[in-house]
């Protein structure tokens, strides 16, 4: 089943305009532009590793939209497609003292990438290597519990998502038990100095969709290392299971609708648009009055041929509730169903931005007031960047 990228949307209302996919390259020249532009451009045009640079740490595969490159950009956290495409205008160069970001022989940035976690070189007492039960996403430690899911390989299987990429090619374990992730998340604490944990899981089929397991799971990580922790899961057939997470000590849960366009959701992600995205809006008010406003978050993902005034609509109802959306380009992953699609342009991904991250400020919704995950994180996304710049420059009025 090939994948459908944004430039060929057609819907039964006919051909839409299309959203502004792919990065131009011949318009391209190096020009002042502020970080959260150089931000959103570089994870639209992804950076290519001169020799020197290419120890960054890279995620390959797994749930939901990865395959990124990780760094810190002028001291904020980043993941940027991995390797960068053959067009891209950046670079990232070895400098005396650390690493740069060039574009067309002019420095644009510095840059750090924080190498190798000395945990990756530990084993479990059962000869598991640490780095294969979680990785350390800057610093965050991540994982993905359980590697299988039910609609991967299926009809339902999200067009973006790469799990079973990772567990085919032997980089990961099927299931992480908790005791596991315990012992691993102390160690990425102490070692590495991971800040939180995040835990994802494919879908069951089981009335829970394995948000009951994940749950467990951040349970053993909080109790053994002290971390704050999101988990991640589809909505519950019976949504008293969000009760049952709750009970289990977890800060924040990310429950993710992907696309706030019916359309799109229909056509990338099958199982979810079953659930619907009123079906969503149903979880998140169980969530939001379980877990508080700001300790929900949802991926919305831009690129994939949505509407953008359902997307800014949906966006916005969604913070009113209090659920953080977490804005992010399409990153095509190699081997999933989109794998020759393109992220999307920089400057359609930046105008979503600054509609929706002025809505969640003015309602008092923030980064700094997540507890733990991706919206705390806020590397595969601009939007803290184009939080900061509004802010400073609203304290400079
Ligand atoms: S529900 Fe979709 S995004 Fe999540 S693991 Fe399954 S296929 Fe991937």
């Amino acid at each position: 089943m090939p994948g459908t990228c944004a430039a060929g949307r057609v819907d039964a209302a006919g051909p839409t305009d299309p959203v502004p996919v792919g990065p131009g390259v011949d318009d391209w020249r190096p020009r002042d532009i502020d970080l959260a532009g150089l931000i959103t451009d570089l994870q639209s045009r992804g950076v290519r590793f001169e020799a020197g640079s290419d120890s960054v740490e890279t995620r390959r595969g797994g749930a939901g939209p990865s395959d990124s490159g990780m760094l810190w950009i002028e001291g904020v956290p980043v993941t940027l497609p991995a390797g960068g495409a053959a067009t891209t205008p950046y670079v990232l160069r070895r400098e005396d003292d650390g690493l740069a970001v060039y574009a067309e022989g002019r420095r644009m940035a510095s840059a750090s990438s924080g190498g190798r976690p000395r945990y990756y070189d530990l084993t479990t007492a059962d000869g598991v290597p640490y780095w294969q039960i979680a990785l350390l996403h800057l610093d965050s430690l991540a994982s993905t519990v359980l590697q299988t899911c039910a609609y991967w390989g299926n009809d339902d299987q999200c067009q973006f998502c790469g799990i079973g990429l990772s567990l085919s090619a032997g980089r990961t374990t099927a299931k992480k038990r908790p005791e596991q992730l315990a012992e691993v998340a102390v160690a990425a604490k102490e070692l590495d100095g991971a800040v939180d944990a995040t835990l994802t899981t494919g879908s069951t089929y089981g009335r829970d969709r394995g948000a009951l397991y994940v749950a467990q799971c951040g349970q053993a990580v909080k109790e053994a290392a002290g971390l704050p922790v999101e988990v991640q899961f589809e909505p519950p057939v019976d949504l008293d299971v969000i009760n049952r997470v709750r009970d289990h000590g977890i800060d924040s849960v990310g429950i993710h609708v992907e696309t706030f366009d019916p359309a799109v959701l229909a056509r990338i992600a099958p199982a979810k648009a079953r659930t619907g995205i009123e079906g969503y809006f149903e979880a998140w008010e169980r969530a939001v009055s379980l877990f508080g406003a700001g300790q929900v978050s949802t991926y919305v993902i831009l690129g994939m041929g949505e509407d953008p005034a359902l997307t800014v609509a949906g966006c916005k109802r969604a913070v009113d509730m209090g659920v953080y959306p977490f804005i992010v380009p399409l990153r095509p992953i190699a081997g999933s169903l989109m794998e020759d699609c393109l992220p999307p342009d920089a400057g359609y991904t930046e105008s979503i931005y600054r509609q929706v991250v002025p809505y969640l400020l003015a309602r008092g919704l923030s980064t700094a007031g997540v507890a733990a995950g991706c919206a705390r994180c806020q590397a595969c996304s601009a939007m803290a960047t184009v939080e900061r710049s509004i802010t400073l420059t609203a304290t400079h009025r």
